[in-house]
This record gives C-alpha cells, structure tokens and sequence, in this order.
C-alpha cells in the first residue's frame, strides 16, 4: 500500500521525529513529513560541534523508566563495551556532579558524608538538623514552591541550597513560583529520600533526581537524532531543514493546511492531521481565528531562555586529590558572586566529544531572558564575561583558555507562573482539533524529559491510529508520582 495520507509534524526535535518513526514503523498508508526551522534534527536535545568538540544545549542525560523508550533509544545505539571499535553505540556513564557553594564543593545530591559536614561547619551542620526537625514537625501551608522544599528539607538547608540557585535559574524567587513545580520537579524528593538513599533503604525506589548512572551516546545526545532522522527517511519519510511552519489554515475543528517557507518559496500542504511541537504560544499565534482570550493566555505564557559559552582550555582548577581532571559531569555553581549557573566537563560526559585529549571543553551556562541585558550583548563581550566569571571563583586563570564559542538557546524552560494557571483553558480549545496533536515540551508547555517528550508522540500516533482520546497525551509528566516508581 502506498503512504497517500500525509501527517505533517512541526519540529524535528526528539518528540517530532519519535512521531514520524512511529507513524513509519507503526502504518503503512502514512506518510509523515517534518519541517523544521533549524537546519539539523535533535531541537534542543541535539549537540553542536564546535571545531570538533562536541556541546550539548546542556548535558543530556538519558535515563527513563519506560521500557518501550528505552529500547527505543537502544534500537539505535545498543550498549557495548568496546567503545573504541564502536561508533553507534551507547555508553554508561556515571552521573557525578556536585554543587560550588561557599568557595567549596558539596556532593549533589548532599550526602550525609564527613565531607559534608567538614564543608558545612559545625555550626551550619546543626542549624540545618534543628531546622529540618522543626519543619518535619511543624509543616508549612504549601503555597509555593518555597514552602515545598522547606518542608521537605529545613529552613537552613533551603536557603543554602535551593533558593538562590532557584532565582537564578527562573529569575523569581522560590516565593513566587507555584509548588506545583516542585510537585513535577522534585517530586518525592526530600532529605528523609537522601538519608534512605544513603543508607540503601529506599528498595528498588529510587528518585529520579538521584540516579546515578546513565545513558549517554558516544558522540552526544545529537547522535541518536542523527541517526533516527535517517531512518525516517529510509522508512519513506520527508524531513524538511531550514523550513518553519508560518500559518496554519484550520476551520473551528480541523486543521486543513499548513503553510511553511520553504527557503524562501511558500508552500501550502494539505495534511490528514498535524503534530505540532513547537511552542504553544507560536502555534496558537499562526493558526486562524484564535480566540482572543486564548490569545492573551497564551502569549503571556512564560519561558525562560539559555546560553552558553564553550571554553576549550589547557588547564582546569578542577582537579582530584591525584591532580586529574575531576570527574564531574557538571557543577552548579550557588555562589552570589557570579551570573553563571552551571558549568558541564563536557570530556566526562564522553571522552569522544572531545577533540584533543589533552585539552578540557566545558560549556559555562547561563539562564537569562531574551532581549535582557545579557542576551543583547554582543559574542566577544559576553565570552569575556563569562570567562572573568570562572576566573573570579577559581575554576580557571584567564591563559588558561584557548578557544570560545557562545550559543543562544530561545525558550529553553517553559515555565509555570503567569497566565500558566489558565493553561486548561488553551488545552481545551486546542483538544477541538480533532486531527491536532500537541507533543512534546514547549509543545505541551510541560517541563518535559527527553523520554517524556517522546512519549508524548507515542501516545498521539496511538490516538491518532485508534481515535481514542487525548487524555493520555497531555498527561504524561502530570500525575504527581508519573514514572516514578516501577
Ligand atoms: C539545559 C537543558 C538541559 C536538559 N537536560 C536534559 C537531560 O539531561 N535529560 C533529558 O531527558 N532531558 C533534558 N532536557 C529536556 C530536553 O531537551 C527536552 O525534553 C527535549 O529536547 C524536548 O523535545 P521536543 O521535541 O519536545 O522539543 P524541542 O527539542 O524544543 O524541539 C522542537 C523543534 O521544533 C522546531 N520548531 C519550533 N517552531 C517551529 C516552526 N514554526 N516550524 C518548524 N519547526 C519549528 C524547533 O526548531 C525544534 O527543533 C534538557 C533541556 C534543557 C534546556
């Protein structure tokens, strides 16, 4: 049977191309045509090369509970032992990272170790115990997201920990962010979970925020979109880089036809049913006849945006007591002093991202706001900002650094304050769409993982195929304890 039904899918990131694999591998009359504004696949999920050194948009870390993705993931990039003879393949990594707080490095997830309470002080130590007792006993109305992990965690280690990080990852304090982000976010996460974890009494419970090893493709998290991408097209396919959707022609029910550029040539496509996964608050703004109160929700919708600046360097303060490069995959940086959030090792992510052995590239990352101050300032300007920052809290000397590269990142975060407390009302009008599936991240406005993501495009091509509702869809991530325990 020919594939005379065409589906068109916004976006080629992990949620688009795991709708158009499935809709290939799963009918044989669909043909699923991908268009996509950037000119590779992988959305943020993918890894830029920079002189041969690979960078993800952030380190990527694969780690799911859902079976049917994580032989999904492994289908492409089997796990094998023989990294060297191997290119498709992935590798196991231990997640090691740890938090510069006070001009010292802490474990993250905190460990109840000598280290850290040699780092803490005796003074900070018991303050943070007193604290978390009176908090255990004595709860919080949970109100927002401050309350939430005070509750979970004392007064002191909060402050310490949780709140200035928090503010600069979201740019509000934790007072002025719903607890329902720490629901999906930290979710059962808390010290009483750190203190079982640590002594290995949580059973086969283990917190997501916890894990400690996972699975990382040999040159990047972009390999495994690189190599789907493929498949889609030998399986019959189209996918279409450098292409945004600009408009899309529905009636009250129905999108009909959707028009992109095409390099500069405007194309209309009619199409049995679209998967979008780019941004709510675009989707809403290209279609027709978006009510306006829709409207208003929708573009008040909040994100918060991303940078990056690669530093290949010579040298690194970051060393173990052997004077070897640490073995941190990354490092959160909660120290006032600086702007920067994180800093990534991208060589401990995989040795194979990096082009000289004898070199270090690490990706400093800032969260910011497009149009802010931070965003606007031209590369040379902000590289040497960024490099004056690891500079002032010791990660590295200014000669140390021998090539730089900055990367924007637009709508990183979707974020959960503002208009996100009517984002029912977008889900409803968007549900009338009959032949309409929102996938994905920003395509759902869910602070979604890579697994979520994908799985969100599963269960559309379900309901597409079967014609059972969408329920599913938009309730993967949702429910407080969603994958958490199998
Ligand atoms: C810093 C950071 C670190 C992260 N770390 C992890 C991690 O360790 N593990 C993990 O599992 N997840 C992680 N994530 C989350 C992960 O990146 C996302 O879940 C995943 O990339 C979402 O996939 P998606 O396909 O829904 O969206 P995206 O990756 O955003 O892809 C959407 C695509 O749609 C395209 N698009 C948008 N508008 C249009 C248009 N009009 N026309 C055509 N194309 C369009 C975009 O260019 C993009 O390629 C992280 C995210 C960030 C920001």
């Amino acid at each position: 049977m020919s594939r005379n039904k065409i589906v068109v899918i916004i976006g080629a990131g992990p949620a688009g191309l795991t709708a158009a694999y499935k809709l290939l591998t799963e009918t044989n009359d669909i043909k699923p045509i991908i268009f996509e504004t950037d000119r590779e696949p992988g959305g943020i999920a993918k890894t830029l090369f920079y002189k041969g050194n690979g960078i993800d948009l952030g380190g990527h870390r694969l780690f799911s509970k859902n079976n049917d993705i994580k032989e999904l993931w492994l289908e492409f990039l089997p796990l094998n032992k023989n990294t060297d003879e191997n290119e498709n393949i992935m590798l196991i990594r231990k997640r090691f990272s740890e938090i510069l707080y006070d001009r010292k490095l802490f474990d993250y997830p905190i460990k109840l170790s000598f280290k850290t309470f040699k780092n803490m002080g005796l003074k900070k130590t018991f303050k943070s115990g007193i604290d978390y007792i009176k908090s255990s006993l004595f709860k919080r109305k949970e109100l927002t997201l401050e309350d939430f992990i005070i509750n979970r965690f004392g007064k002191a280690l909060y402050s310490m920990f949780f709140e200035g990080y928090t503010e600069k990852v979201w740019g509000r304090h934790p007072n002025k962010i719903s607890k329902e982000w720490g629901e999906q976010r930290i979710k059962s996460l808390s010290l009483s979970n750190v203190i079982l974890n640590a002594l290995h009494l949580n059973g086969f419970h283990k917190e997501t925020s916890l894990i400690d090893k996972f699975w990382y493709p040999k040159y990047g998290c972009g390999q495994l979109w690189n190599l789907m991408s493929d498949k889609i097209i030998s399986l019959g396919g189209e996918i279409h880089y450098n292409c945004p959707v600009i408009n899309i022609e529905n009636s009250s029910d129905t999108i009909k036809t959707v028009m992109v550029n095409k390099n500069g040539n405007i194309e209309n496509i009619n199409c049995t049913a679209c998967f979008s996964s780019m941004p709510i608050k675009d989707l809403l703004n290209i279609m027709c006849n978006t009510p306006s109160e829709i409207l208003s929700i929708s573009n008040n919708l909040p994100y918060r945006d991303y940078m990056l600046v690669g530093l290949e360097l010579n040298n690194i303060n970051l060393k173990d007591k052997n004077g070897n490069l640490t073995n941190d995959c990354w490092i959160y940086i909660q120290d006032e002093r600086v702007k920067a959030g994180r800093i990534q090792i991208m060589n401990n992510w995989s040795p194979y991202l990096v082009r000289d052995k004898n070199k270090i590239f690490i990706s400093v990352e800032y969260f910011c706001n497009e149009n802010d101050r931070y965003w606007n300032m031209d590369d040379n300007t902000f590289i040497n900002f960024a490099i004056s920052e690891m500079v002032k809290i010791d990660i590295i000397e200014p000669n140390y650094v021998e090539d730089s590269t900055r990367i924007k990142v637009k709508k990183a975060y979707p974020a959960y304050f503002d208009t996100y407390t009517q984002f029912d009302e977008i889900k409803t009008y968007l549900n009338k769409f009959d032949n309409l599936y929102c996938i994905g991240r920003n395509g759902q406005h869910r602070y979604n993982n890579i697994d979520h993501s994908m799985l969100t495009a599963i269960y559309a091509v379900n309901s597409y195929i079967n014609g059972t509702d969408k329920n599913k869809i938009w309730n993967v991530n949702s429910e407080k304890d969603y994958h958490e325990t199998k």
